[in-house]
């Protein structure tokens, strides 16, 4: 996991583990699903980015030795200002020469979207709210929608299609588009292919098994078709 990681790398200490999670979760540099954080199109180019231009701060090594030297000072075995000032002073002409360097970096994913109002294809953005859908004729138009991701499914209580969503604590779960009006949500990938036993909605179910959510059925061998 990730937290063993850090562990084992001497990154961080028990009181850091927890804020680190939330904040690369918020920050959408990840999301957790089925239990296991994955990074997203921004984590990873916002990764690529330290790592061009911050490589020894983002080396694991180096945020270890600064961490055992914090620990030095809390014993007092060492000056923080003398740490600190040893830290700073790179890290500053650095910081300066990045920002002349970075561009705004595009991080919108294309969509088969087209725009409602002038037919150009729309892109997934994230903002500070999360995705959404932009137009790509911008700024000269500005329309924006809700985003949503499909799963190819259908509700199994209504008919309508499935989407993917997020809950407050940004867990990935699946759920019917005509909420609230139908409820139906579940935290398993559901998969396009239907029960061969009952003819009803099966769910990942492990790596490359399904279950049906009506009998119970559980099959073998069958793909989900995540993120395609
Ligand atoms: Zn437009
Ligand atoms: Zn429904
Ligand atoms: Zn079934």
């Amino acid at each position: 996991t990730l937290v063993k990681t850090l562990e084992q790398n001497g990154i961080g200490r028990p009181s850091t583990y927890a804020p680190t999670l939330s904040t690369i979760q918020q920050r959408d540099y990840v999301v957790k699903e089925t239990g296991r954080f994955k990074p997203t199109k921004l984590g990873i180019i916002v990764t690529d980015l330290l790592r061009e231009h911050f490589p020894n701060i983002v080396d694991v090594g180096f945020t270890a030795q600064m961490e055992k030297e914090l620990d030095d000072v809390a014993q007092g075995d060492r000056n923080w200002v003398s740490v600190v000032s040893d830290f700073y002073g790179p890290f500053a002409r650095k910081l300066e020469g990045a920002e002349q360097r970075i561009e705004r970096v595009d991080t919108s994913e294309p969509t088969a979207e087209t725009c409602p109002n002038c037919g150009k294809p729309m892109v997934i953005k994230t903002g500070r709210f999360g995705k959404f859908l932009a137009c790509t004729g911008y700024p000269e138009c500005k329309t924006t929608k809700k985003y949503v991701k499909s799963t190819g499914t259908k509700c199994p209580e209504c008919g309508a299609d499935v989407i993917e969503k997020v809950t407050k604590k940004r867990k990935i779960f699946y759920g019917c588009s005509r909420y609230p009006e139908c409820t139906f949500a579940t935290s398993r990938r559901p998969l396009p292919t239907p029960c061969p036993k009952c003819g009803k909605m099966m769910v990942q179910y492990g790596k490359g098994s399904a279950k049906c959510i009506a009998c119970g059925a559980i099959v073998k061998g069958e793909k989900s078709e995540a993120n395609q």
